[in-house]
């Protein structure tokens, strides 16, 4: 028997620790310190004690490897009574029973003996064979570098589920044969991301699908290593990087991924993924290394944009805006954010220049031009341009302009109330909305005077408007 430990008591009020090896070594160390190696033995494994009077037992296992591979496990777990003596010094340490317990993945079944004799394999059965022990302890004892993550995983995750309370082995290893998916990537090179898969791509880690890791995640076999080298992986990386999947074909795929490693960070290219799609498709840039090496080196090195993302995103307003206004443009220029704020600025005006169209024909239809009225005081003005409108808005220091959009859309009219003597002077607007005057309103929103608001009755009459202003 080759059980070796070492007790920490920290006795009351004390300033130190008193430690006591197995192997006989005893020392102190003080109070914050932590315990470490035995000197004399070299045994690291602790178990800390508050008080103790003058003895002290308990129950520990003591493991012993018969067989293990990848596929499995067959160990021993010797129980042992040990009892400490404070006044002696002394440990006694007694065997009492000799279990084994064996577990294979591949049916992810469990026997059990004890003493020589087959056990029914129940939780409690199984607890009892790993009584005592920390996981890092029963992990070196079972585990395989292959499966190890993956057992860890079980304990930590599978094994305390919903409103349990306790990790337990047992239902931690059987569980598996719930989740297959788990243990294919629990085996394969994203077992690092284990964790993600289980947080966040839970439709997929709950399925019950068994197929390779890379037909899981509908990728080719090679992207699972880069994947894997990742430092994250959550559900928006994963689902962007299928979306390149399914665009561009293997070798691309290799391309991209090797120049993004070599020249920015493959934690990058989800980020990339649907813009670079669509300037490959929509765009013309069907130069696929060109572009990559523009996007992830050229504007890093020439022109201060470190992220590949914002160089896309630049390089496709860049391509829209230009294409909209039918204007030749250079792809790859050398001073892209310079390139695509001209083009923007041309955009906009444009933009104006489509909007101010729209308005003055909408303003021009029937319904519009018929709620103009010239009276003896008062007029009903029309405007038939985007700039009477703003004008308005500012000489009575009300929000009318932001209605352009509505009355271009027809959702309202804005009408102008005048002094027949001024009709070029702003003094009250007016909005109608389908057959019904909403809001009538001067300067700083005052309400209309009543003389005002005798002339507005008199011709809401006259053109079968109703008043709603509140
Ligand atoms: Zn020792």
């Amino acid at each position: 028997m080759d059980y070796r430990i070492q007790l920490v008591i920290s006795n009351g009020y004390a300033a130190d620790k008193d430690i006591y090896c197995t192997c006989g070594y005893n020392r102190k160390v003080k109070y914050r310190e932590e315990a470490g190696r035995c000197p004399k033995c070299g045994v690291t494994e602790t178990k800390k004690i508050n008080y103790i009077r003058t003895n002290y037992t308990y129950i520990d296992t003591l493991f012993k490897v018969i067989s293990k591979t990848d596929q499995g496990f067959h160990i021993e777990g010797e129980e042992l009574f040990i009892s400490f003596d404070l006044p002696e010094k002394k440990f006694t340490i007694e065997s009492k029973n000799v279990r084994t317990l064996s577990f294979k993945l591949k049916d992810k079944v469990i026997q059990l003996s004890k003493n020589g004799q087959i056990m029914s394999v129940s939780d409690s059965n199984i607890n009892q064979f790993f009584k005592g022990a920390p996981i890092e302890r029963v992990l070196d004892v079972i585990s395989t570098d292959r499966n190890k993550e993956l057992y860890r995983f079980c304990y930590n995750h599978l094994s305390c589920m919903g409103y349990e309370r306790n990790n337990m082995w047992g239902r931690g290893l059987t569980r598996l044969k719930t989740y297959p998916v788990i243990e294919t990537i629990g085996l394969s090179p994203l077992v690092n991301h284990l964790n993600d898969f289980w947080v966040f791509h839970t439709t997929l880690t709950r399925s019950k699908e068994t197929m390779p890791p890379h037909k899981l995640l509908g990728v080719p076999k090679f992207m699972l290593n880069y994947i894997s080298r990742m430092r994250t992986y959550p559900t928006y990386k994963h689902e962007r990087l299928k979306q390149l999947c399914q665009y561009f074909d293997g070798n691309s795929l290799k391309l991209i991924m090797e120049i993004f490693d070599e020249e920015s960070d493959i934690d990058k290219v989800p980020d990339i993924a649907e813009t670079l799609v669509e300037v490959h498709r929509d765009y013309g840039y069907s130069d696929l290394r060109r572009t990559i090496l523009y996007i992830t080196r050229e504007v890093k090195l020439e022109q201060g944009i470190v992220n590949p993302s914002e160089a896309i995103t630049l390089i496709r307003d860049l391509a829209r805006m230009n294409i909209a206004m039918e204007k030749s443009f250079t792809k790859y220029p050398k001073s892209l954010k310079k390139d695509h704020d001209v083009a923007l600025a041309n955009y906009k005006t444009r933009e104006s220049e489509f909007k101010q169209k729209e308005f003055a024909k909408v303003t021009e239809y029937e319904d519009y031009r018929d709620l103009s009225f010239i009276g003896k005081f008062f007029s009903i003005i029309r405007p038939s341009h985007v700039r009477e409108v703003i004008k308005e808005g500012e000489s009575l220091s009300h929000c009318v302009s932001s209605y352009i959009d509505d009355i271009i859309k027809r959702k309202c009219k804005i009408l102008f109330l005048r002094d027949s003597k001024q009709p070029d002077e702003s003094l009250v607007t007016v909005e109608v909305r389908g057959n019904v005057v909403r809001q009538v309103r001067g300067k700083f929103n005052r309400r209309p005077t009543t003389e005002e608001s005798a002339f507005i009755e008199s011709w809401a009459k006259k053109k079968n408007l109703e008043i709603q202003c509140h």
